[in-house]
């Protein structure tokens, strides 16, 4: 029974030794100091020893369950621990690999556009102003000398909340809203960007949603060739000095007269391209004096006082300065594209 014990010792020492995981580890410990083991086996049989024996085999039996305890222990720490050093061999940092770059965003190119046009007035006198994106048929349309059922407003169709509430179809309303809120005496310069909203069916020159900058003076003797030397600074700002601009007649409910401003084509220098469609001319914005019905009901006296107003889509701009070809390109937040806008 000494010779059994011993042997059992050696070999579940050797395997011990042998065995290269936590689980080959567990499973020697399972099959010898396990219930079912051959250690528990030959203690088992220890009713047939004598008096005298049984004490001495009991003791060994103890002593190689402990030796081969110990060992299983001491081989798990160092299996634990050759396994802690892999993981951190392989964990380690490489310091000599280059750094991820870091993205670093910057103005949307309509917010550069708008902030520049901003500027550019700010310089000349005008005032910020800002209004609701949600506004009144009053405002929209009715101050503006559209009244219901004018022929004009299915150019605007638009996204109603209400009947009287709708997403704004132009900036115009908020000139309205601070003409108002000056009773009829003080003269009004302003500037107002914001979104405007129409039920457009989305393409390459047309989108839902887009941005509008309208600009009004209202002034004694405000004069169409104020409107006109007003604009054709801008244009040079913004364009360069070497355009030219061309006013023609056109039409607008809140405006008489009301014109169109064109600049000189920038590729052909005026001679007619594809890009001008051969007129030599490029589209620009459209304004006029501000029309005595909407001086009125904005309380001023349209014998007394005078303005000019005129109004134009950043998109546009934008997409002429920068030879952009699809408005949607604005909206869809391809990276790609934005970042081409971002300065330094
Ligand atoms: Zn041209």
């Amino acid at each position: 029974m000494k010779e059994r014990l011993e042997e059992l010792q050696q070999e579940a020492l050797k395997k011990v030794d042998q065995a290269d995981s936590v689980q080959g580890l567990k499973d020697v410990r399972v099959e010898y100091l396990g219930k079912k083991g051959p250690i528990t086996e030959v203690l088992r049989g220890m009713g047939k020893l004598s008096k005298e024996e049984r004490p001495v085999i009991g003791q060994l039996a103890n002593d190689v369950r402990e030796h081969i305890a110990q060992a299983i222990e001491t081989k798990q720490t160092a299996l634990e621990d050759a396994a802690l050093e892999k993981q951190l061999e392989e964990e380690s940092i490489d310091v000599t690999l280059p750094a991820r770059p870091v993205k670093i965003g910057g103005p949307h190119l309509l917010t550069s556009i708008v902030e520049e046009i901003e500027d550019l007035f700010i310089g000349m006198g005008f005032e910020i102003k800002e209004g609701p994106e949600v506004e009144t048929d009053y405002y929209n349309f009715e101050a503006l000398n559209l009244p219901k059922g004018h022929p004009a407003r299915d150019m605007q169709d638009s996204f109603y909340v209400t009947e009287e509430l709708l997403m704004r179809t132009h900036t115009s309303p908020v000139q309205a809203r601070t003409m108002g809120a000056k009773d009829g005496s003080e003269p009004v310069k302003m500037i107002c960007p914001g979104k405007v909203y129409r039920r457009d069916t989305d393409d390459a020159t047309h989108s839902h949603q887009f941005t509008q900058i309208e600009g009004l003076l209202v002034d004694k003797n405000v004069r169409m060739s104020d409107l006109k030397g007003v604009l054709n600074a801008f244009a040079k700002q913004m364009f360069g000095a070497d355009r030219e601009i061309r006013l023609r007649p056109s039409f607008f409910p809140f405006t008489e007269p009301s014109v169109e401003m064109d600049i000189s084509c920038k590729v052909c220098g005026g001679k007619g391209c594809s890009v001008c469609k051969g007129t030599g001319w490029i589209e620009i914005l459209g304004g006029g004096m501000v029309h005595p019905n909407v001086l009125e009901m904005a309380g001023y006296d349209p014998k007394e006082y005078s303005g000019f107003a005129f109004g134009m889509g950043p998109e546009r701009i934008a997409m002429l300065k920068y030879g952009v070809d699809d408005i949607r390109h604005f909206y869809t937040n391809d990276i790609r594209f934005l970042e081409q806008y971002h300065k330094a």
